[in-house]
């Protein structure tokens, strides 16, 4: 159930509608936008006629949402969510607002000098974030597992050298508080979307969360994933289409495009695109990386490596710095035809 509050709404007016909600046994998510509060009531919407609070002092307006998620709805927050980033070392950063916030790294933190060079090669470029993964859920348990807990400490040491923010995997909700340590955005793979003790502690924490979508997850499960997250009040959420299982063979996922504007619909989050994982092969990367800033998406997660021929793993779609230098280059272009800015 939304409440939207009118314009000059009260204190009182509003904390009035949170305890009818609280009465009747709904869970209150309050979200305050420029112009209105918004008030979410998750509870038996079915049993409540929307009367009961249109009649209320300052509520402009009240109905049920249909869709089956509900804080993830555009509807509990129609200007959007910004999710913002401030450090000393890195400065300030917006996923969200006008800036096609672009994320670079390697698969795994390999080594020491590795990473460093990564992160060189990324902030020289214009990426804000330092992507790596420290521990990989790899398919096959004889592939590379990440160095753990080293592995972040040498992430965040050569981000901080750099000036760049820190995304990595979380995969199990018992890493969360020693992650919280070194990572800026904690991300949830592919393989733990559906990772629903991960993503219930993750709601219990406010330290930024990037949720991609399953290989085998329509829109809708990916925004009911979100769902769990922002129930447990941590609002501070970005999705990925990183591309999806179908019958085509030739790419490693097929990029859903289309997922980017119907998200931006259906959802007041932030998402991002991963042409690395979305097509497994370093030579089709730019093109996808141009058609989703294209398409709006808020940022995007690209893999990058100094020497992709000896990666640990995933080198097919690393790209070489020079090919990642060319992809920055292109994408000013495209992130300034939609009126945004890299
Ligand atoms: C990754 O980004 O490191 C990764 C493993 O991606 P995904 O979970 O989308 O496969
Ligand atoms: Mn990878």
């Amino acid at each position: 159930m939304i409440v939207v509050m009118e314009r000059g709404a009260t204190e009182e007016n509003i904390q009035n509608v949170i305890d009818k909600f609280i009465v009747l046994e709904f869970s209150v998510h309050r979200s305050t936008g420029v112009v209105h509060t918004v008030l979410g009531g998750v509870g038996p919407a079915e049993l409540v006629d929307p009367a009961e609070f249109k009649v209320m002092p300052g509520v402009r307006e009240c109905y049920r949402i249909m869709s089956p998620y509900k804080l993830a709805s555009r509807a509990f927050k129609p200007e959007g969510t910004v999710v913002r980033f401030e450090s000393a070392a890195a400065g300030k950063v917006e996923l969200g607002g006008g800036q096609v916030v672009v994320m670079a790294g390697p698969s795994c933190v390999e080594s020491e000098e590795q990473i460093k060079q990564c992160a060189g090669i990324a902030a020289a470029n214009g990426a804000r974030f330092l992507r790596a993964g420290a521990f990989k859920p790899q398919s096959s348990p004889y592939g590379f597992q990440g160095l753990g807990e080293k592995g972040l400490q040498l992430l965040r040491q050569a981000a901080d050298q750099h000036g760049l923010f820190v995304v990595s995997e979380v995969v199990d909700h018992t890493q969360i508080a020693m992650m919280e340590q070194y990572v800026d955005l904690l991300q949830v793979g592919a393989q733990n979307m559906q990772n629903f003790t991960l993503l219930r502690e993750l709601g219990a924490t406010q330290r930024p969360v990037l949720l991609k979508r399953g290989i085998s997850a329509t829109i809708e499960e990916l925004l009911l994933s979100a769902e769990y997250i922002l129930t447990g009040g941590n609002y501070n959420v970005v999705l990925c289409e990183r591309g999806i299982r179908t019958f085509e063979t030739y790419t490693a996922s097929t990029m859903d495009i289309a997922a980017i504007p119907v998200v931006h619909k259906l959802s007041h989050l932030p998402i991002i695109a991963d042409p690395s994982h979305g097509t497994g092969r370093r030579d089709k990367v730019t093109p996808m990386a141009r058609a989703a800033v294209a398409a709006g998406a808020d940022g995007l997660l690209v893999e990058i490596h100094p020497d992709p021929d000896r990666a640990l793993s995933d080198g097919a779609h690393s790209q070489r710095p020079e090919q990642f230098a060319e992809l920055m280059a292109q994408l000013k272009v495209i992130a300034a035809a939609v009126g945004r800015s890299v």
